[in-house]
C-alpha cells in the first residue's frame, strides 16, 4: 500500500517498517530486487522529477525525502558503497554497531514504501544536457530523463601497492577514528603516513592509544620540531619501507618492511588518497575543488543548475551520519526548486 492513501496507508507502512527490521538478516547485499518488491521496478521511460545516482546512505536519504514530497523518483545504483568491507559500522545514532549492509537494507527498505521512488540496479555510464531537464544513460543501454539531477555516488579510495592492505582495509587497517578507534583503544597501533599530513593524523590518533608508531614507509619528511613531539609522547617511528601485511581475515598481525625488519601490529590507520566513483557529474561540468570533491553550496546545488549532490563526493567530513544529512537536504532542496519553477 502507498502512502497516500490515508490513515490507513500510513499506519499499515509504520507497521512494515516495523517489521522490516527483524528480516533484516534474510536479506543480501547488493540486493536483489525480485525478493524485496516487484512494484518498485523501474519499468517504463516516462519523464521522472529526479534521477538519483547511487543508492547508498546518502542517496536513499535524499529519496526518502523526495518520496515523502510526491516526486517521481528513479534511484540507479551499482551496489558498491565504500564501507562494504567494514564488518560493523560505529557514530550514527541508533545503528551503532550495526552491519553497513543492515543499515543500508532497512533504509532501502523504507524509502521503497513510497511508491513513487523507483530502483534500478546498474551503473550509470553517461549523462547529458537535454530540453528541461537531463538524460542519463546505463551500462546496459537503458535511458532515463529527468528535471534535476543528485549524485550521490560517493569516492574511491586508492588502495597502494602494499600485499595484504586492501583486504584488511576496513577491517584492521582503518580511515577514521571516530568510526574504529573505540574498538582498538589502547591496542599497539601504527599510522601509515610521512610530513605534515601523517604527523597531524598521528597527533589525532594519539588519543586513543599510548602504544602509538609512526611508519613513515620511507625517509621521513618530518621536521625538527614534528621529530620532538614525537619524542617527548614516547611515539616511535619507522622509516623502513612496507613490504606487506600479514593478517588473518584482514584482522593485521605483522608489519613485513623491505629490509626485512617486521613489527607486531594490531590497527594501522592509513589515509587514503582518493577518485570519485562516478565521472559524470565532472563530464557535465560540475566543478570540483584542489582535493577532488564536487563542489555544493549549502544547500548541496552543484556549480551546474539543476544538478545536486551530497554525501562522500562532497566532503572531507565523511561518516554515514553526514551522508544521511546532506541527502536529506538535497533532497528538501530539489523539491523546492521544481515547486517554485512550477508554481
Ligand atoms: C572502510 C570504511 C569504513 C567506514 N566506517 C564507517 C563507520 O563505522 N561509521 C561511519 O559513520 N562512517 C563510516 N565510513 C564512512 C561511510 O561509509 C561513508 O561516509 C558513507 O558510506 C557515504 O555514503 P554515500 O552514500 O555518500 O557513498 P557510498 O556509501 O560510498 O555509496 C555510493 C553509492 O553510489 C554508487 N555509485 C557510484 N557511482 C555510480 C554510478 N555511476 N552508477 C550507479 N551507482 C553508482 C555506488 O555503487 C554506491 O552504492 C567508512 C568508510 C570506509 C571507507
Amino acid at each position: 500500500m502507498g502512502i497516500n492513501e490515508g490513515p490507513r496507508g500510513v499506519s499499515s507502512r509504520r507497521a512494515f517498517i516495523k517489521q522490516s527490521g527483524l528480516t533484516l538478516m534474510a536479506l543480501t547485499w547488493p540486493i536483489d530486487l525480485t525478493k524485496i518488491s516487484t512494484d518498485n521496478i523501474m519499468t517504463d521511460k516516462k519523464q521522472l522529477d529526479v534521477i538519483i545516482i547511487g543508492g547508498s546512505y546518502s542517496g536513499l536519504a535524499a529519496a526518502m525525502a523526495l518520496g515523502r514530497a510526491l516526486r517521481q523518483v528513479l534511484v540507479i545504483d551499482s551496489g558498491l558503497p565504500c564501507n562494504r568491507q567494514t564488518p560493523y559500522s560505529h557514530n550514527f545514532l541508533t545503528q551503532d554497531g550495526q552491519t553497513p549492509k543492515d543499515i543500508a537494507t532497512l533504509a532501502r527498505q523504507q524509502v521503497q514504501q513510497y511508491n513513487t521512488v523507483k530502483f534500478f540496479n546498474g551503473l550509470a555510464t553517461k549523462g547529458r544536457k537535454i530540453k528541461n531537464g537531463f538524460e542519463i544513460e546505463t551500462a546496459t543501454g537503458e535511458s532515463f530523463q529527468s528535471k534535476k539531477l543528485i549524485f550521490a555516488t560517493g569516492i574511491k579510495d586508492i588502495m597502494p601497492p602494499i600485499d595484504g592492505f586492501s583486504e584488511c582495509w576496513g577491517i584492521s587497517v582503518l580511515h577514521c577514528p571516530y568510526c574504529h578507534g573505540f574498538e582498538v583503544k589502547n591496542e599497539p597501533t601504527g599510522v601509515l603516513g610521512n610530513g605534515e599530513k601523517g604527523f597531524e593524523f598521528l597527533s589525532l590518533i594519539s588519543n586513543w592509544t599510548r602504544d602509538l608508531t609512526l611508519f613513515t614507509n620511507g625517509k621521513s619528511t618530518l621536521t625538527k620540531d614534528q621529530m620532538a613531539k614525537l619524542a617527548s609522547h614516547k611515539i616511535n617511528m619507522v622509516e623502513a619501507e612496507v613490504e606487506r601485511l600479514v593478517h588473518k581475515s584482514g584482522h593485521l598481525e605483522t608489519i613485513i618492511f623491505k629490509d626485512g625488519t617486521t613489527h607486531a601490529i594490531k590497527a594501522l590507520y592509513a589515509p587514503r588518497p582518493f577518485e570519485q566513483h562516478c565521472a559524470i557529474p565532472e563530464s557535465l561540468g560540475c566543478a570540483l575543488n584542489e582535493e577532488g570533491y564536487i563542489i555544493t553550496d549549502p544547500i548541496q546545488r552543484t556549480s551546474i543548475p539543476g544538478v545536486f549532490a551530497c554525501g562522500d563526493n562532497t566532503t572531507r567530513m565523511r561518516t554515514v551520519a553526514n551522508a544521511v544529512a546532506m541527502g536529506t537536504t538535497a533532497g528538501m532542496m530539489v523539491n523546492k526548486e521544481i515547486v517554485l519553477e512550477g508554481f
